[in-house]
């Protein structure tokens, strides 16, 4: 809640000759804590027959915008705090994005590589019937998050429908296509977080084509570096987590996608390209390029090693990759972010597309759902953009405020 305190001292400066109070007083207090914590118990039958308990998670916090909205994580240290966080998280995340969604989180204490698939969908299911009540596609929303996959959505939406009756199937999103998932989530994010960029190069003083360098070769990173290169951007350096690669003349995805396929890895990939160099992570985070696109994982750009970050701009495609202090001293060097709370809202918005499908009863096409994840996304950025000049802060604290003022105005 640091961060909200911070907001409001910003927001305050900027209101000049208005009573301060009055736009945060009731907001704050109604923010400081969610609507409803959620605890309980799961007990599962194990393949031996023996029943073991697990603890569970919802909480919604809050539904000013809409449904609750936020993914269920399986992890053996996910614990109530993480997802109270997580679910303040999220409503900010869907008020910036500009959708009718309010804030969740979910979770199960669990190591699911520890569970047979048997075990793990009576567990999911077991969730499922647990929550039922509080479940529904105009209250509460569930979507994966780690370790939850889409085949784990199925089940829990077969399970909801089975207690239920209700058909829409718009209480679970980031379910299989074929069982009334939407077309486009695999990209989304990477996709949502380039159309962000678009929206802001020129206004960051990126030039058309920009060199970039990429954190992370998974689901987001991967997806990024192929749409940077189809819109005629040159991605020089990119990583995974055993270390990373660099070629001044722009790296070649699919060889490279294609050669950790084979390998596992990135690293041994300058043998098949002679161009390129070896880099380890933190050497890649400080080359010389006109973006810089964290896309792995959080704190990896610290009070340590910001002041050697050469990027003329950021793209926080990661959840978190930059820590407050590094904040600070990016944006005293003048180095604009763009936060990961719009940087990677494209996963959320295609979420809500997927509930907002399911009710309607239609399928868009995957060029109908890439059409109009643009229009709210560079809407957004542009909003973003005005609310940081207006208040003459950092991109972050402009969506954060953007975020407070749509709440805001959506609960007088
Ligand atoms: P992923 O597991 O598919 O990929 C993670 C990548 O990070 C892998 O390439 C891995 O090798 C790399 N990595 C791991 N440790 C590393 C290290 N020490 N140094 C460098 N690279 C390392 O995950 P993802 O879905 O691509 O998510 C990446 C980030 O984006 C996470 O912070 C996630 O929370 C965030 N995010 C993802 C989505 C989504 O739709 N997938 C949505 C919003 C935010």
């Amino acid at each position: 809640m640091a961060q909200l305190d911070k907001v409001v001292a910003i927001k305050n400066l900027t209101e000049r000759g208005g009573p301060s109070s009055l736009w945060h007083a009731p907001l704050i207090a109604r923010l400081r804590a969610p609507d409803r914590d959620i605890r309980i118990s799961i007990p599962v039958e194990m393949d031996d027959e023996t029943i073991q308990i697990f603890e569970g998670y919802r909480i919604e916090y809050n539904n000013t915008l809409g449904p609750y909205k936020g993914g269920i994580r399986y992890h053996p240290d996910t614990e109530v705090n993480e997802v109270k966080a997580l679910a303040f998280w999220m409503t900010l995340k869907c008020a910036v994005a500009g959708i009718p969604m309010g804030g969740g989180k979910g979770g199960i204490t669990v190591d699911p590589k520890k569970l047979s698939k048997g075990e793990l969908e009576r567990l999911s299911r077991g969730w499922v019937q647990r929550l039922s009540d509080i479940l529904g596609p105009h209250k509460d929303v569930p979507a994966p998050d780690l370790n939850t996959t889409p085949e784990i959505m199925a089940w829990m939406a077969d399970e909801y429908k089975k207690i239920t009756g209700d058909k829409t199937g718009a209480t679970f999103t980031g379910k299989p296509i074929d069982q009334g998932g939407s077309e486009g989530r695999g990209p989304a994010t990477g996709l949502g977080g380039f159309y962000v960029f678009d929206a802001l190069r020129a206004e960051v003083g990126l030039p058309q084509k920009c060199r970039v360098v990429i954190q992370g070769l998974g689901n987001v990173g991967s997806n990024a570096a192929q749409v940077f290169i189809d819109h005629g951007h040159i991605v020089v350096g990119i990583s995974d987590s055993k270390g990373g690669i660099y070629n001044p003349n722009g790296i070649d995805i699919k060889k490279l996608l294609e050669y950790k396929k084979n390998t596992g890895a990135t690293a041994g990939f300058s043998k098949e390209d002679l161009n390129s160099k070896e880099k380890t992570n933190a050497e890649l985070l400080e080359l010389e390029c006109d973006l810089l696109v964290p896309a792995a994982f959080e704190n990896v750009i610290m009070g340590s090693n910001a002041m050697r970050i050469k990027a003329k701009a950021i793209l926080e495609l990661a959840n978190g990759p930059i820590t407050p202090e590094a904040d600070e001293i990016l944006f005293r060097k003048n180095i604009p972010v763009v936060p990961d709370i719009l940087a990677n809202s494209g996963g959320v918005t295609v979420s809500y597309f997927e509930w907002d499908q399911n009710l309607k009863g239609e399928h868009w096409s995957e060029e109908e759902v890439f059409d109009k994840l643009r229009i709210i996304l560079e809407d957004s950025a542009k909003k973003i953009l005005t609310q940081a000049k207006q208040s003459g802060t950092s991109l972050r604290m402009g969506a954060f405020i953007l975020a407070l003022e749509r709440i805001r105005e959506k609960m007088k």
